[in-house]
């Protein structure tokens, strides 16, 4: 039966009314329609523009751990999720019309012993990372990650995986074959190579310095600053404590994240939601990173975009476009309140099916 839904949607407030017949959305009114929802706030499904489906504590997990990961990011309405990097294959997910939709980003691309174990692709040497890229980029959804730099346990420090002739041969690769890239940065090093050869997106970048900044702008770099997993830094610190100099460059890195990407924002860089889910950090936490947003300056509205409307044009997929899929949320209170009432859909509609969040 086609279902008819009623409210306000967001960023602009504006009355909506939409019905949903074969899985698709329609403005224009259609006969025997059911009202499922009337009153509150309609937007699109949200966004977790940095998650890993696929991805453990230890590495690859079986393919029903994966699903049970994704069903949890459905039922507190992440319903589009850019998966940075898994060492299981998940495309079979793609037939489960259950789960949200993902947009993948193959396997993490490293050097041996430069990052977790079990999670990447680990090259010998440097140079095989373009033909690398041109692989991962036909086995993904249209993004490559690279891990741009990690410890080196032989310097006692952070420090960049690739020199910058590789990146540049590796990121025009990946340019060639449709894939844009991003890449995992917790330090200032790695960052102006990655940004100078036209990677397309920073993970994390809490090393990001005045420079840095001015040279993604340039670049029209975007940033997924993962806040809620850089909670994490204190704790890597202190389990590293035959690397001081390593531990106290996480902590200083810690203490300066807030204003740094608070600089990012104010500077112009186009910024986007993601919780980083998948080996620390639980599933279903994209309202904690929306929360953690307007700790940076952000407005309620704006941190809840950069997790909805704005992160899905970042990434090419629609909002509550006729004809686009029906994959929408539906609230009975203002979903930009806090993170109890964003992670708590009173409906949940993925590909034209209702799932019910709340009785
Ligand atoms: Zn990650």
């Amino acid at each position: 039966m086609p279902l008819r839904v009623r409210g306000r949607t967001l960023p602009d407030e504006a009355a909506i009314e939409l019905w949903i017949i074969d899985g698709r959305i329609s403005t224009e009114r259609v006969a025997g329609a059911d009202t499922v929802f009337d009153g509150g706030w309609i937007m699109p499904g949200l966004v977790d523009a940095h998650c890993h489906v696929g991805l453990g504590q230890h590495g690859a997990i079986t393919l029903d751990e994966a699903t049970a990961q994704a069903e949890t990011e459905r039922d507190v309405g992440a319903l589009l999720l850019r998966d940075c990097g898994s060492p299981t294959d998940t495309r079979s997910l793609d037939d489960h019309h259950d789960l949200p939709r993902i947009i993948r980003a193959g396997r993490h691309l490293a050097r041996p012993k430069r990052y977790i174990p079990g999670f990447a692709v680990e090259l010998d040497d440097e140079w095989q990372l373009p033909a690398a890229v041109a692989e991962q980029a036909l086995r993904g959804d249209g993004w490559v990650k690279l891990v741009g730099d990690w410890i080196d346990r032989s310097v006692g420090d952070l420090a960049p995986l690739w020199s910058d002739d590789v990146l540049k041969a590796a990121i025009d690769a990946a340019h060639a074959h449709g894939a844009r890239v991003t890449a995992h940065v917790f330090g200032e090093d790695a960052l102006p190579g990655l940004i100078n050869a036209g990677i397309d997106c920073i993970e994390h970048g809490t090393g990001l310095t005045d420079d840095s900044i001015a040279l993604m702008l340039e670049h029209r770099t975007a940033l997924v600053p993962t806040l809620i997993n850089v909670e994490n830094f204190p704790g890597i610190a202190d389990s590293a404590v035959r690397y001081p100099t390593y531990a106290a460059h996480m902590r200083d890195l810690y203490t300066r994240t807030y204003p740094r990407i608070a600089a990012a924002r104010e500077a112009g860089i186009p910024l986007y939601a993601g919780s980083d889910a998948g080996s620390t950090i639980e599933h279903g936490r994209i309202a904690d990173e929306v929360e953690a947003l307007k700790k940076i300056g952000m407005s309620p509205t704006d941190a809840l975009g950069a997790a909805c409307w704005d992160a899905r044009r970042w990434l090419g997929r629609p909002g509550l476009d006729p004809g686009a899929s029906a994959d929408l949320l539906c609230y009975a209170d203002d979903p930009r309140r806090g993170p109890g009432v964003l992670s708590e859909p009173e409906l949940i509609i993925l590909r034209g099916k209702m799932f019910r969040a709340k009785c």
